[in-house]
């Protein structure tokens, strides 16, 4: 399966050296704590070698037990990235996708369970005959082997790999022994480790503080490992006094240690890091060819985040609003979008629920550019969904619905336009009266939940002469899904004779994937993950179009505003809510 995505920037990872000589490894480890934007820092480095011209790609490493994260409640653990060979993947495999403008697998993300998993199948296979079967040196050959073997497969210059967590974590000794060991037998020209680190300013004093990196380098030492780069987090630039202090205590030399201060977008960050001579030192390092260095179309990513406008606001609705990465790729679609149109792209996370508590809430929603529902699971905050999906459409405020957001869409058109009382999607209502989005057939005897939904990548084939014909410019498209429910097609007619048109489907129309209500002003709601295959500088064409739809709305809205007060009409203060719920961010800004 492939996603057929045409790469637009520097995507070639042809390697000038022709034939690949060995493969080098970065390790980038993280101290004092998780959430420093360790994943924004490995695809930054990884960007910069791909700008080198080398043949380059990421791996992450999770030491959680699960064998995925499919299970993982994203408000816990951040979004479930979907690759395009189903890999239920931690987030940071989508900001690698991101950066490299390249589709991954599921192979590029490993974890604990993964590994163990294995182990124990070869185990019970009797592989290890005779043998007792220990971390050091089964887990670790089995980590090792999986590493190298990534790097082998697509002929890798260099492969950076994140391991997750942060250094002292028990979960991770046994990643962190197999990278010492990897250096250890591949030697230190070909590995090299960069820890990434915080140096928080005291607010009071505004005194950058050391200590905790400090801290954190002595444990990494601790289990046999010194880092080459300490990249530091802060919200400040590092002068001279701090770098020099910090190459003091980790043992590294003053050009080894990194600022990553804040920028405005995390697509400035390989240039942050290039400034301070970061590729060189790589290079240098590593004993890697010098091809030369070029920015090519990565320049007009960063620059298109230079100087935007403000004007759009998206009114995202979800249950998972606490974490903004639970919506991770949703936020930069709209980002990517946004940014193409010159404009950044201000978005409140409401949590569904308050339109169930009182649907007067609803009134909230008047003031934004458009409304998105994302994907989600279960009953809680589904009413509420249900509500703002309608209210998008009794209002004409441009809609986007992904996943969940398709099948509550459809379930409140049911309601309000088919006049089906009690029509529900079974995965809320097992009974519901008008079953219209119900189990995929071929769920109905799948008893394991874990990496068991309709994943990956699926040809969808859309028909002439819709929105959605507009917006791709294709009859065949290819998108990734995340799914257990669909729409049941014993409803289509009676969806359609009142004005809904379902403009793409898959496997021979069996199932559908794209609604639009040709009605309203933009009315789009999709099946698949188009979040997933938005890239900085390429835009998913559905999101430009919904962000272009919200930006022309926002302006008329404005327009009929100021008729208005010309008229002596105040408009009505619903129209400029207050800001609904700060989500809290996981320091995505490096
Ligand atoms: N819960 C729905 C399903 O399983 C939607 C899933 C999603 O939004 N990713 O079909």
């Amino acid at each position: 399966m492939q996603d057929k995505v045409t790469s637009g920037i520097n995507n070639s990872n042809a390697s000038s050296t022709g034939t690949q000589a060995r493969s080098r490894y970065i390790f980038v480890t993280g101290g004092v704590m998780s959430g420093l934007g360790k994943g924004v820092v490995t695809a930054s480095i990884a960007k910069l070698l791909q700008l080198c011209n080398l043949r380059v790609s990421c791996m992450k490493i999770d030491p959680y037990l699960n064998v995925d994260a499919g299970t993982m409640n994203p408000m816990i653990h951040g979004e479930v990235f979907v690759t395009e060979d189903g890999g239920e993947c931690d987030m940071d495999i989508g900001a690698y996708e991101r950066f490299l403008d390249t589709n991954l697998s599921r192979d590029h993300n490993i974890t604990t369970g993964k590994v163990y998993s294995s182990v124990i199948e070869r185990e019970r296979k009797g592989e290890y005959l005779g043998q007792c079967v220990q971390i050091i040196p089964h887990v670790t050959d089995e980590i090792k082997a999986r590493i190298r073997g990534l790097a082998a497969k697509h002929m890798l210059d260099v492969l950076v790999v994140e391991c997750g967590g942060t250094v002292g974590d028990i979960e991770s000794l046994p990643f962190l022994e197999a990278m010492r060991q990897i250096r250890l037998e591949d030697g230190a020209e070909n590995v090299l480790f960069v820890h990434v680190t915080l140096a928080p300013v005291l607010d009071v004093v505004g005194e950058v503080k050391t200590k905790p990196t400090q801290h954190s380098v002595q444990e990494l030492r601790r289990i046999g490992i010194q880092p080459d780069i300490i990249a530091v987090r802060s919200r400040v630039i590092l002068d001279d006094g701090i770098k020099s202090k910090i190459a003091l205590f980790a043992n590294v030399s003053m050009r080894d240690v990194i600022s990553c201060h804040d920028v405005d977008s995390i697509y400035e960050v390989p240039e942050v890091l290039q400034q301070q001579g970061i590729v060189d030192r790589i290079r240098h390092r590593l004993g890697l060819p010098d091809h030369g260095f070029e920015w090519g179309s990565w320049r007009q990513v960063m620059d298109s985040y230079r100087s935007l406008r403000d004007g759009i606001r998206i009114a995202m609705v979800g249950k998972y609003v606490k974490l903004a990465d639970s919506y991770v790729s949703v936020n930069q679609a709209l980002s990517h979008a946004g940014a193409m149109l010159g404009y950044r792209v201000r978005i409140d996370h409401i949590d569904a629920e308050l339109f169930e508590q009182d649907s007067r809430n609803l009134s909230m929603l008047d003031g934004y550019s458009g409304i998105l529902v994302p994907g989600g699971f279960g009953r809680r905050g589904s009413e509420g969904i249900i509500r703002a999906a309608d209210y998008a459409r009794v209002k004409d405020i441009p809609y986007l619905g992904i996943c969940f957001g398709f099948q509550l869409a459809i379930v409140a058109f049911a309601r309000s336009v088919c006049m089906l009382d009690g029509a529900n999607s079974t995965e809320l209502d097992e009974d519901a009266r008008h079953p219209v989005v119900h189990l995929l057939p071929e769920q109905r005897d799948v008893v394991n939940l874990g990496g068991t939904m309709r994943l990956g990548t699926h040809e969808i084939d859309v028909k002439d002469g819709t929105l959605a014909y507009s917006i791709y410019g294709s009859r065949r498209i290819y998108k990734r899904h995340r799914h257990r429910y669909e729409l049941n097609l014993e409803y289509r007619d009676i969806l359609e004779r009142h004005g809904m048109i379902f403009s793409g489907w898959s496997d021979g129309a069996r199932r559908m994937e794209i609604l639009e209500l040709p009605d309203s002003r933009f009315y789009l709601a999709v099946q698949y993950h188009a979040e997933f295959t938005s890239r900085p500088g390429r835009p998913e064409e559905a999101f430009l179009a919904f962000v272009k739809a919200a930006l022309e709305y926002s302006g008329s809205n404005e327009r009929a505003r100021m008729r208005k007060r010309v008229r002596g009409i105040h408009s009505h203060p619903s129209q400029s809510p207050p800001p609904i719920s700060k989500p809290r961010s996981r320091a995505r800004k490096v």
